[in-house]
């Protein structure tokens, strides 16, 4: 695609590019590009190095120590990371909490926490979902009791990303009780040191326990680690959520899964013949490629468009919907290329990596199974969808 960059963002992603090439660090770059198990180290020693090079945070504001790099700057910036084959960075500080701290926080916390999300010390994990409280999320019961200066959280929490490796964890809790459920809200900022928190992993398809349950029996949380104002919470989180959506989309991820499509396609064979050159195959991986170029468009669309356009409410709904479904479709067709030796990989698809061929079977394998839960996570794309017909026809 021609985007026809301006001589500004052309000299901007010939920076990006520069720096990838040269403090991208081989190993994790291979690790990356053959989808093998997540490291955590990995991402903390990226952002470091990221960091170090004032590439942090590109959408962060200067004043907070970002880059704050133009929509379509930082959309380049994440497409060259992905195609170069950097690993993720985390979204739950940089993304998220982020962006609320520095609307919402106080001084104290924005000097506190914003700087060690950016040099990536902290590791930050989402509490927001329970057993019973997913979409309808307004109806969680996890409380939060002040007693002097701190409150007492006890409830549990679920599905909560990467937590085992979290240094801190934002969670929702009621504060009140008698309130409508969304007026008793508030969010915390909790250590995840405090005692009386238990983090037990729930392993997914894919074998990874990539998730927890998180228990909290009588955490004590200093009352200055509120965001905002108490029972107000659920205006934070709604706000959080819509950068979490926003950034789901996977666009760069997409486009270098696709290559790998082709090349793999190129490469395997069957009844004699390469899989691509099979017409129903191709026919179906042009309905991705141009999906995608659809995608890419209406993503750069929106980032051009001003903040109060009618789309803007509901641009990172669409741009969830759409961008999951494309990821989904790609790693379903990776599997379909590899035909029966994907299945072998079907039940034990991490446990049996070791024994794989170099042929990046499991990995393709987990990576299919690992993510049906992109039409789940950030709010499923059923709920989604809601929001857009609420929006848009008032339904
Ligand atoms: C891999 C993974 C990682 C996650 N990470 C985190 C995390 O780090 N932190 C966190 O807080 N949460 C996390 N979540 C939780 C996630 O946000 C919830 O799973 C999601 O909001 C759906 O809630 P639920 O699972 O309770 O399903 P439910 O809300 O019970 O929904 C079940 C089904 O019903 C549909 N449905 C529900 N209500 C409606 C409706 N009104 N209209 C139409 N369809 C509806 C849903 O779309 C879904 O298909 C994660 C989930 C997954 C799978």
């Amino acid at each position: 695609m021609d985007l026809n960059l301006s001589p500004d963002d052309v000299a901007f992603r010939d920076r990006v590019r520069a720096f990838l090439a040269t403090e991208l660090p081989a190993d994790i770059r291979e690790r990356t590009l053959s989808g093998t198990r997540f490291e955590a180290g990995d991402v903390r020693r990226w952002q470091r190095i990221l960091h170090d090079h004032g590439w942090g945070a590109v959408h962060w504001p200067a004043e907070f120590g970002g880059l704050q790099s133009t929509p379509i700057q930082q959309y380049l910036f994440e497409l060259e990371c992905a195609l170069a084959g950097a690993p993720i960075q985390l979204a739950f500080g940089l993304r998220m909490l982020g962006p609320v701290l520095m609307r919402y926080g106080s001084p104290v916390q924005q000097q506190r926490f914003l700087p060690r999300i950016l040099s990536g010390e902290d590791w930050w994990c989402q509490g927001y979902s329970e057993p019973g409280a997913g979409s309808d999320l307004a109806s969680l019961k996890t409380t939060a009791v002040q007693n002097g200066d701190h409150y007492v959280v006890n409830g549990q929490k679920c599905w909560n990303t990467l937590g085992q490796f979290a240094d801190w964890i934002f969670c929702l809790v009621r504060t009140d009780g008698t309130a409508k459920p969304q007026r008793g809200i508030s969010l915390l900022l909790i250590d995840m040191k405090t005692p009386g928190i238990t983090v037990r992993p729930t392993v997914l398809l894919d074998g990874t326990p990539e998730v927890n349950e998180i228990w909290l029996q009588d955490v004590r949380v200093p009352v200055e680690n509120r965001i905002g104002e108490e029972n107000q919470g659920w205006t934070y989180a709604k706000f959080l959520l819509g950068h979490e959506r926003a950034n789901i989309a996977g666009i760069g991820a997409s486009k270098r899964e696709l290559l790998r499509l082709k090349r793999l396609a190129a490469r395997q064979r069957r009844g004699g013949q390469p899989v691509i050159d099979d017409p129903d195959f191709r026919r179906r991986l042009a309905r991705v490629e141009i999906d995608l170029l659809a995608l890419e468009y209406t993503n750069l669309r929106m980032l051009s468009a001003p903040a109060n356009s009618p789309s803007a409410g509901i641009a990172a709904s669409i741009l969830k919907i759409r961008g999951s479904e494309i990821r989904q479709a790609l790693s379903e067709l990776l599997v379909e290329a590899l035909g029966t030796a994907a299945l072998r990989f079907a039940a034990h698809p991490v446990a049996d990596a070791a024994d794989a061929e170099d042929d990046g079977s499991a990995g393709l394998t987990a990576a299919y199974l690992n993510l049906r839960k992109l039409s789940i996570f950030g709010g499923s794309n059923e709920i989604q969808k809601n929001i857009i017909s609420q929006t848009l026809i008032g339904l």
